[in-house]
Order: structure tokens, then C-alpha cells, then sequence
């Protein structure tokens, strides 16, 4: 379980100044693993009950872009935050009830930034969302 030192050293590590906000931000995005901006005010609410909307949305957009969150919104879904960086992994999304989870690469490494013709761009990221029924809504349909 991390501490609020480490994510005051997550936060000095990208060279970010060490706040509250960004403090309970971050640390509610490590607890609840795509959580959207409702889930994450819900939850940096436990901590800092006065805490605005809009410090909370200007920490997610900090630590976005100093990579220490990630930022996924899947197409009809709202933007939703993950603290799980730097491994490209992917997503699955449930059409039915719009449920989550992490997917890894599936072949090894990264090997989807090898694409098969890049069209002469430095790629850096592949993003893939796989969709379907998570197992709730696939149990019980008949199809
Ligand atoms: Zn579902
Ligand atoms: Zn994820």
C-alpha cells in the first residue's frame, strides 16, 4: 500500500510541485483503477472534504501530462484515469455496462508500436480497445 510520501515522491520525480490536491488525486487514482473525474472528486472527497471540482480537474491534467496518470477515454465513455503508466497495455470495454479492465500487450513487449507501415511517423504509443460483454452481462443473454 503506498503512502502519501511516496506519491509526494512520485510528484518530485516529475518535477511537479508537491499540493494536496495533487496528493489525494493522485492516490485515488492509484485506489480506484479507471475511475472517471466523478469517481475521482468522490474520492479525493474523503481526504480533502473542501477540495474543488476544479483543483481536482487541474491536478488530473497536471499529473496527465507529466505521465504519472493515464488518461483513456473509450469512444461513448468519459474520460477515465489509471495510475498504471508507461507499459501500454490496453483495454477491454464492456458495450453493455461499460465496465473496464487492463489488458496486456498481446504479443510480448510493445510490439503494437511496430506498425506495419507508420506512414513516416515517430510512433510512441498504440492504443487498442478491444470490445465486448464483460462476464456480468455476457451471463444471462441469450443469444
Ligand atoms: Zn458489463
Ligand atoms: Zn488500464
Amino acid at each position: 500500500m503506498a503512502t502519501p510520501s511516496d506519491y509526494q515522491r512520485l510528484l518530485r520525480g516529475a518535477a511537479l510541485r508537491v499540493t494536496g490536491p495533487r496528493v489525494a488525486v493522485l492516490s485515488a487514482v492509484h485506489a480506484h483503477p479507471h475511475a472517471d473525474t466523478d469517481g475521482i472528486i468522490g474520492a479525493v472527497r474523503r481526504d480533502l472534504p473542501k477540495v474543488s471540482h476544479q483543483a481536482v480537474y487541474d491536478s488530473l491534467r497536471t499529473l496527465t501530462a507529466a505521465g504519472l496518470v493515464r488518461r483513456i477515454q473509450p469512444s461513448g465513455s468519459v474520460a477515465r484515469y489509471e495510475a498504471r503508466v508507461g507499459d501500454n497495455h490496453h483495454h477491454v470495454v464492456c458495450r453493455s455496462c461499460g465496465a473496464i479492465a487492463d489488458v496486456d500487450c498481446a504479443v510480448g513487449e510493445t510490439p503494437c508500436l511496430t506498425a506495419s507501415d507508420g506512414r513516416g511517423f515517430s510512433i510512441d504509443e498504440a492504443e487498442v480497445i478491444y470490445w465486448g460483454l464483460c462476464p456480468d452481462c455476457s451471463t444471462g443473454q441469450n443469444f
